[in-house]
Order: structure tokens, then sequence, then C-alpha cells
């Protein structure tokens, strides 16, 4: 029979979810429900983006459907290493044996969708007869789910548009981000637990024309930390276009009461003067009106209820974005799921029941190691992380049977679980996360001065 599959979220986990269900020949009809508007529409300027990494694990969940990775491919720029800008203008070069993915989420997103209508077109005509497979409606915001009559209530959110459509499932895909509707509902279902926690940075979006940033070499992802928890990272877009992000603490953060262009100048000569030298006076200006953004992370003890609803991407297992691994674990869901599929073709209830039992462990563990590979204090990070990255890292490359790769090469250049690499690094991360409570701790006293 076929199914119904409503997926809510047309971030890359639902749209590459989409991709996977509809090559299997007639099986699902699939509808994807999006609470923005379409992102081919929106103008770049005033889209929310920020540039993504897409390494081994991403990879490979885009490989599978045909087609896929190479056009992700043709709007990436390949990088080979992160340059880490440090005082003076000194630097430490972190290279990579095999090259990452660099683009924007929106281009991902983008691509995605077009290659999707171009091969599954919603055709109207079609649709009055029933016999559709696709169907995007973008604002359309998720507002109310029913386990019991499986159903989902959406808000068209479009202008000149009100009003609620309600539509029936018989699988229901949550794919909806860290802040999920749909995963707001397993709390009213039997033992769900959910644990919230907000990263102690916060971030806004910073954007450079490529003339004012000439300096900064294409393909490196360049970061500069300074002392006081405050870091940033830049990397080219395929178009020479420059962004990224500036971090600061999330708590007594220094950004939150600006309101002049000066003190922006200030703040950059301060903690990021390499950046302030390439800052143009227009980025100073929209810099200042960018909005605060914050990072949950999530943890949940169950991604299914029963046989008809699934949570995966974000809405799952939302990490901090300091590995880069937050997307390449939603596409990883993806093709995880795919794989259950086939392991239980015709038990769908038994599919949701194993991606719980399965994927928990690695998610679980992604979450730990976001949140612990990379101490807050630069001291920590410069003395110790980086001697340790690179001796094993050239260890490795003299004798690969007796050493394993660094942890970053696990995590960006195999698809090892995340569990087994926690596993194996369980030390580094223990001391990172006694290292970063202390610096928390310093940051919050009130001894603690801070520019603002
Ligand atoms: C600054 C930053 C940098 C990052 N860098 C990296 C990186 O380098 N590499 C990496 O792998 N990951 C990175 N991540 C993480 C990555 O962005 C996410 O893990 C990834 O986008 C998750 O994909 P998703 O499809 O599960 O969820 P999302 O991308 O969050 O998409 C969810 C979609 O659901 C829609 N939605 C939400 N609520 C509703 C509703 N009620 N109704 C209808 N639609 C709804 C949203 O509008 C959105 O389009 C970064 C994250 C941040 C914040």
């Amino acid at each position: 029979m076929i199914k119904r599959v409503v997926i809510v979220g047309a971030g890359p986990s639902g749209v590459l979810l989409a991709h996977y269900l509809l090559r299997r020949d007639e099986q699902y009809n699939v509808e994807i429900y999006e609470r923005r508007s379409d992102p081919q529409t929106v103008p770049f300027s005033s889209a929310r983006t920020f540039p993504l990494v897409l390494n081994q694990r991403g990879m490979t969940a885009l490989s599978k459907v045909e087609g896929i990775l190479a056009a992700i491919k043709a709007v990436s720029l390949e990088s080979t290493g992160s340059l880490v800008h440090q005082k003076k203008g000194k630097t430490q070069f972190l290279p990579r044996k095999k090259p990452i993915l660099i683009l924007d989420r929106r281009r991902l997103v983008v691509t995605l969708l077009k290659m999707l209508t171009q091969q599954y077109s919603s055709d109207l005509r079609k649709a009055q007869q029933r016999s559709y497979r696709l169907k995007i409606h973008f604002d359309h915001q998720c507002k109310q789910v029913d386990f019991e009559a499986k159903t989902v209530t959406f808000e068209n959110t479009a202008v000149n548009s009100i009003g609620e459509v309600t539509v029936g499932y018989d699988l229901l895909i949550g794919a909806d981000g860290a802040r999920s509707r749909v995963r707001e509902q397993f709390l009213s279902t039997n033992q769900f637990e959910l644990e919230k926690k907000y990263v102690p940075s916060a971030y806004k979006s910073i954007f450079l024309p490529a003339e004012s940033a000439a300096s900064l070499k294409a393909g490196y992802i360049h970061t500069w930390r300074s002392s006081d928890g405050i870091f940033a990272t830049l990397v080219h877009d395929i178009d020479g276009l420059i962004n990224g992000t500036v971090n600061f603490p999330r708590e007594n953060n220094p950004i939150v009461n600006f309101s002049t262009k000066e003190q922006v100048w200030q703040f950059f000569r301060e903690y990021l003067p390499e950046i302030a030298e390439l800052l143009p006076e227009s980025e100073v200006e929209a810099f200042l009106n960018r909005p605060i953004s914050t990072i949950l992370t999530i943890r949940c003890n169950r991604y299914h209820h029963g046989d008809s609803v699934l949570l995966i991407g974000d809405a799952a297992h939302a990490t901090s974005p300091s590995l880069g691994q937050g997307c390449n674990a939603s596409l990883e869901d993806v093709a995880f799921f795919d794989q259950l599929l086939d392991e239980y073709p015709n038990d769908i209830g038994e599919v949701l029941k194993q991606f719980t039992l399965r994927r928990k462990p690695d998610a679980h563990a992604l979450v730990e190691l976001s949140d612990y590979t990379f101490p807050l204090s630069s001291k920590l990070l410069f003395l110790e992380l980086f001697i340790r990255l690179r001796t094993a890292q050239f260890m490795h490359q003299l004798f690969p049977r007796y050493f394993s790769p660094s942890l970053l090469q696990l995590l960006s250049e195999t698809t090892i679980p995340y569990s087994e690499i926690l596993n194996s690094h369980k030390g580094w991360i223990s001391k990172v996360k006694q290292a970063n409570e202390k610096f928390l701790e310093r940051q919050r006293s009130p001894q603690h001065v801070r520019l603002n």
C-alpha cells in the first residue's frame, strides 16, 4: 500500500529524506511543509544562513542518491585545512588529508530542493487526481499534532493568506530543527525524556565582500580566538564572498547592549583586531542590526512514537556547531533510516524502533563530543589540543597500522560511529569538560571585568 508521508521542515535532513523515499518506486507519496518561504525566492542578503562544512559523513549520505553529491560539489568550495590565526599575525595550519566541502546552508537546501522538484515535480493536475508523489508547501507552520488521529495542523503564513489546514499521515517525520514542534508533542507521551541546553556561546553572522578580505586565502577555514571566550570563523564561498560567525559568551555577553557603530568597532579592535582591519563601514552597521542567535543542544531518550512518527536531524539531536557535525549527522540519519527500510521492508514499526535503539548512542556521543572537544580556554587549546592533533596526525601518517588518526580526522574523514570515537577519547573529553566548567565559573564571577 502507498504510504502518505508528511515531513515537517524543509531543511537539509527533511529534503534529503524526500529524495531517499521517492526513489523507492511508488511506495511513498511525500508532502513537505516548511514554515519559511521558498528559499529559492528569498534574496541572499535577507536569508538566515551561515556556512556549513560537509565532511565524509555528509558526503557519503548525499552520494547514495544519484547526482546529488555532484550537484552539491558544483556549488561548494573544497577546503584542505584550517588556519588558526593567533596574536601578532601568527598562524597554525591544520591540514586535511581528505578535502571537505564548504557551502552555506541556504545553497545546500536550494540545490536539494531544485533537484527534487525537477525530478518529482508536483503537477497540480495529477495532484487533483490523487496520483501525485511530491507536494511542497512553503509558508506553512506546524501548529498542532495529534498522534491519535494521525493528523497535523499547519497555519498558512504567506502574506494575504489566512487559515489553517489539517492533513492526515501514515508516517510523520519531524525534521523541524532544534526547536521542533513535532518533538514538543512527544512530551505528552509516556516516558519521553528531553534535555535542552543552551551552548555557552551565542553568535552573530558576519559577511565580508571579497575585495575587503583579499588577504584571506580561499579554501581554508579561518578561525580567531580571544582569551575571553570570543571567537570567529570565516570562509569563502564559491562566489568569492566571505561569511561566517562571530561567537561570544551567551551570559554577560558584551554585544547585547551595543547601540552604536563605535561600540562594534571597539569590540572588533579589542578582541578580533585582524577582522577589524577587514571590516567595511557598511558591514559594521549591518552587524550592529543583525540579531543574536543562540544555539540549543538536544538529547532525547526516544526518536519515535509507535509506528507512525519519527524525529530526525536537529529535531532529534541538535549539537553545538563547534565541530561542524550537526548537518553531517542529520544527513547520516537519513541514510541510516533508509538502511533500516531495507532491513525491515514490511515492518515500519520495527524500522522506527530500531532507529531509536541504534542511532541514540551515536547521537548522544555527538552532543558530548561537540560540547567538549574544544576547550574554551585558549591556553589549553593552543598548548595541548593542537599538539595532540598534530602528533596523532603525524604518527598515523608514518605508522597507520599502529596509530589511529587524530580525533578531528576520525570525526570528519571517516564514518566511524560517534560512540566509538567518544569511547576512544574519553580522557580528553572529560579533561575539557572540567576545564570548561572552571572557565565558565570564572566568567560568571563578579570580578570578571568585561568590555561594554
Ligand atoms: C552557526 C552554525 C554553524 C553550523 N555549522 C555547521 C557545519 O559546519 N557543519 C555541520 O554539519 N553542521 C553545522 N551546523 C549545524 C547544522 O546547521 C544543522 O545540524 C542542520 O541544519 C540540521 O538540519 P535539519 O534539517 O535537521 O534542521 P534545520 O536545518 O534546522 O531545518 C529545520 C527546518 O524546519 C523548519 N521548521 C521549523 N519549525 C517548523 C514548524 N513549526 N513548521 C514547519 N517548518 C518548521 C525550519 O524553518 C527549517 O527550514 C551549524 C549550525 C549553526 C547554527
